[in-house]
């Protein structure tokens, strides 16, 4: 323990059964009921077993060409997509990175914003300036959205890379989203840092970095942001991105978007390079209008996602849709060991 409140508390069990394979030899296997220090939710670990298969990017199935065109491909993009009343152009621009409202919002404001003119972008091609201006546009929208309904929002920017990762439209986009009512996780999440400061007098997530860091699963310190493979994972590669200073995500600077879009991209060349080629990724803070002690700095959650392919399998299984509880054959420990020469530069 780092001098502070966090708990990394588990369950093992061993799990016995007559083995087919080797002659019905007496057999264990064991299990691991990982429990989150912040909200109490759990995570089973489980020995090696390929849940997530990662041998077959190479020659994972191209997405079949749109039997319409893509609205998120130019010139469409310009012509077809709507309109924001917050902006003054109605859409926002920065660089590469085209953001407009949703058609089908899931929150009060809703705006996609595309990566890139690529239709189809592997996760090396990826580079910070395109991530970096793809934040700051969110960024931007979620400024403007914030102002525009006081007292406040709450914000989300969150992204499904491929169709395999729950994504509706093949284009590499990410989305903006603020409403009255947060998401289920952030108000755990606030309820979670304000409990634990009641308890402790402390702030959960720098204690929770030292304490992740302790127990070998940090993976680099960059300038604003640690990344971090946490003990109890959400989905496979599980690795997260903490902030230092509570900031709602309208409230970053150019600087820190940055630093953030630097680590991302070297956390996708580890993905690729592992095999993963599809992930999902939420990026959340406590909001600007919420009290001190519900306050959170920027998380970012990065999750794998299985391939596009002839032998795709849902790695949402009852276990994980009904039972709320992910079942999992990657350890963290490994997942970090594993990202850290990304960034051994730094
Ligand atoms: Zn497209």
């Amino acid at each position: 323990m780092a001098g502070n409140g966090i708990d990394f508390r588990s369950e093992r069990y061993a799990s016995e059964f007559f083995d087919p394979r080797v002659g019905f030899e007496r057999r264990t296997s064991d299990i691991e009921v990982r429990i989150d220090p912040l909200t109490g939710r759990t995570a089973r670990l489980y020995p090696p077993r390929g849940l997530l298969d990662l041998t077959a990017a190479e020659e994972a199935t191209p997405p079949p060409a749109p039997a319409v065109p893509c609205f998120f491909c130019a010139p469409l993009v310009f012509e077809m997509t709507p309109r924001s009343p917050l902006l003054a152009k109605g859409r926002h621009a920065v660089g590469e990175a085209f953001l407009f409202p949703n058609l089908f919002p899931y929150t009060l404001e809703s705006a996609v914003c595309v990566f890139t003119t690529s239709h189809d972008l592997d996760l090396l091609a990826y580079d910070d300036r395109r991530i970096a201006d793809a934040l700051r546009a969110c960024r931007d929208f979620l400024h403007l959205a914030v102002r525009a309904h006081p007292p406040g929002l709450h914000t989300t920017i969150l992204s499904n890379l491929r169709r395999s990762a729950g994504s509706s439209i093949a284009h590499p986009h990410v989305q903006a989203l603020a409403d009255p009512s947060p998401l289920d996780a952030t108000r755990r999440t606030a309820d979670g840092v304000a409990a634990y400061a009641a308890r402790t007098g402390r702030r959960f997530h720098e204690d929770l970095v030292a304490a992740e860091f302790e127990a070998a699963r940090g993976i680099a310190r960059l300038r604003t942001f640690d990344w971090i493979a946490p003990f109890c994972p959400l989905g496979p590669y599980h690795v997260e991105a903490v902030g230092r200073e509570p900031r709602a995500l309208e409230e970053l600077a150019d600087h820190e978007i940055e630093d953030l879009a630097d680590g991302l991209v070297r956390v996708f060349r580890g993905y690729r390079r592992v095999g993963v080629t599809a992930l999902n990724l939420l990026f959340e803070a406590g909001a600007s209008h919420t009290s001190d002690d519900r306050r959170f700095p920027p998380v970012l959650r990065v999750v794998a996602r299985p391939h596009e392919s002839g032998s795709y399998r849902s790695d949402r299984t009852a276990l994980e849709v009904l039972g709320h509880e992910p079942g999992l054959d990657t350890r963290p420990e490994e997942v970090a060991e594993s990202l850290r020469p990304e960034f051994a530069d730094i």
